[in-house]
């Protein structure tokens, strides 16, 4: 019989398990390293033997507190994520001894001058476009200004030889979450959308790299023989939606759970902690930085001008997980996200053939009935 419920639990509670590993690691000398985005590359960081961390607040609880500094109308994202920096409530900002982060959008970049007052920062200089010859000439030169940053911090010398083993460990490590979220091309697929969130999101708090590579192949085994043992727990008729758009997670799972609750099932999440993240692998029979920089430049998030990679993932995604309709995410005062929902509306009905519904939302919890009425009649057409 499955040990999955056993499994999942692990991986929801992996963020609140991770604070008390945070702080034995910090006891046992090891240096932490906050990050905001999946632009950060966590193999430099790997290769200065530090620890790299998430930071992004996906909750609505501090954000009452930031927007004593912050205006009302900013993403949820960034409110979330400077309150609990602020407020001292979260342990992995607590613990950090160094923040990462890059000028993707505005708020983001406005944000981090902020929180410099209250943690060291260092701010990596993001091109605002990653087709030109000198976006990528810009991007290696702050790849080399992060490695020197974190040699002089932390007293280490970053060679080649550590940052290929970091990029091979990364490597394994996407390659087996590729896998898993490829559950989702099955038909039926053996598991919900929102445990599959569980588990992309829950790796972020997994902080030994090795183990989480095992452990995930363990949970991948299980899932496998049920499903070829003939277990279905999704009904092969459930309409397959794939999500794309702002980062989900925390409170703003909500619209997951919506889907769900209305019939549906998220087969693929395009966003970061999914397929943006992973999809890509980092070479490895070149120039370390050079790979770092090629792959990290690559991510199709909407900061880029134009972004049209994020289409050429879309068809591809739509086709493989054999999705029915696409549900875009994008959070309150995200432009960016905001305004690509006409292109991505426009190429996912007229070139693809397929229906699409874009929602706007916050980490409250105020909308969820609307969001149920929505869904639901997006579900239903389908
Ligand atoms: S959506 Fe873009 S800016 Fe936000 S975390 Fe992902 S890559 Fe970074
Ligand atoms: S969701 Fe949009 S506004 Fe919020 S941090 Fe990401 S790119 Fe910036």
């Amino acid at each position: 019989m499955t040990k999955l419920p056993k499994s999942f639990d692990e991986f929801s509670n992996a963020k609140r398990e991770g604070f008390l590993k945070v702080k034995e690691l910090k006891e046992q000398g090891k240096d932490i390293i906050g990050t905001y985005c999946t632009y950060t590359p966590k193999e430099l960081i790997m290769a200065a033997g530090a620890i790299p961390i998430g930071l992004c607040g996906t909750s609505e609880e501090p954000i009452q507190e930031a927007e004593k500094d912050l205006p009302r109308n900013l993403c949820p994202l960034i409110k979330s994520s400077y309150g609990f920096g602020v407020t001292d409530t979260c342990p992995y900002f607590y613990f950090s001894d160094l923040i990462v982060g890059e000028t993707t959008c505005d708020g983001k970049k406005k944000m981090y001058e902020l929180l410099k007052e209250k943690k060291a920062m260092h701010v990596m200089q993001l091109p605002q476009n990653n087709e030109d010859k000198e976006s990528f000439n810009l991007w290696k030169k702050e790849m080399k200004k992060l490695k020197e940053k974190l040699e002089k911090q932390f007293d280490v010398e970053i060679t080649d030889e550590k940052l290929k083993e970091a990029i091979n460990l990364r490597n394994r490590e996407r390659e087996i979450m590729k896998q898993f979220y490829e559950l989702g091309t099955l038909c039926p697929p053996p598991i919900e959308g929102s445990e599959i969130l569980e588990v992309l999101y829950g790796a972020e708090f997994k902080f030994n790299k090795e183990e989480h590579i095992k452990e995930m192949g363990s949970l991948l085994e299980d899932i496998k023989e049920d499903y070829q043992q003939g277990e279905r727990k999704i009904a092969e008729d459930k309409p397959r939606i794939l999500i794309t758009g702002c980062p989900i997670a925390g409170d703003s799972e909500k619209v997951v759970k919506a889907i769900e609750n209305s019939g549906g099932v998220v087969v693929c999440f395009e966003n970061c902690f999914g397929v943006k993240a992973n999809e890509e692998l980092v070479a490895e029979n070149i120039n370390p930085i050079d790979a770092l920089t090629k792959k990290y430049l690559n991510i199709p998030c909407s900061v880029m001008s134009p972004n049209d990679g994020r289409l050429d993932l879309l068809s591809e995604l739509i086709d493989r997980y054999q999705v029915d309709g696409v549900v875009d995410i994008a959070l309150q005062g995200c432009h960016t996200y905001n305004i690509e929902t006409a292109t991505i509306k426009e190429f996912v009905n007229n070139e693809k053939n397929i229906s699409y519904t874009n929602i706007e939302t916050d980490y409250s919890q105020t909308d969820t009935g609307q969001l149920a009425t929505r869904l639901g009649a997006f579900i239903e057409m389908l």
